[in-house]
């Protein structure tokens, strides 16, 4: 799943959840129950040619994006409508996507991928790394994540149904 839905829902939780530290929890473990539903997704692979080839960017470029779309969604919705605290929403909705920056960190991990990353040499491909990798955590990850691929209309209503959820928590509650 994006990260804009992650973002938001982790934002959303710390509002209909007063107890914050059971908030920030349930702000990161809910990621992996979002991850079930049928989703699109980044497409991933071209990250694995290296920092040196224009695909690299092609990937980090829109997670990039993503990643601003939710916190600049939460900043304007907190000054527009004064409806909810900004900083818990920032914490959350960053603990909501702590779980696929995990990931990441699983990935550059995988047979030193860093040390090649760091070099500007082709990475170990992702395909390889998710299949093949022994890394508890990306397994555990895996084994909750909706492994379909959604690239079509389905994929996307599903994603925009979060958002649009996690706004009226926001806004409107
Ligand atoms: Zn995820």
């Amino acid at each position: 799943m994006f990260l804009t839905p992650h973002f938001l829902t982790g934002a959303a939780i710390t509002k209909v959840v007063p107890n914050k530290p059971l908030a920030y929890t349930l702000a990161f473990f809910i990621h992996f129950l979002l991850d079930r539903i049928p989703h699109s997704d980044h497409f991933l692979s071209g990250i694995s040619t290296g920092r040196k080839n224009k695909s690299f960017y092609q990937v980090v470029g829109p997670i990039v994006i993503d990643f601003f779309v939710g916190i600049a969604l939460i900043i304007i919705a907190h000054f527009t409508f004064d409806n909810f605290a900004l900083w818990p929403a920032i914490i959350g909705g960053i603990l909501g996507i702590l779980p696929d920056f995990f990931n990441a960190l699983s990935y550059f991990n995988y047979k030193k991928n860093y040390l090649l990353l760091f070099k500007g040499q082709p990475l170990y491909p992702v395909e390889e790394f998710a299949t093949q990798t022994k890394n508890p955590y990306y397994r555990f990850h895996r084994f909750f994540h909706n492994e379909k691929v959604y690239n079509g209309i389905l994929g996307t209503i599903t994603q925009l149904a979060v958002i649009i959820i996690d706004l009226v928590v926001l806004l409107a509650l």
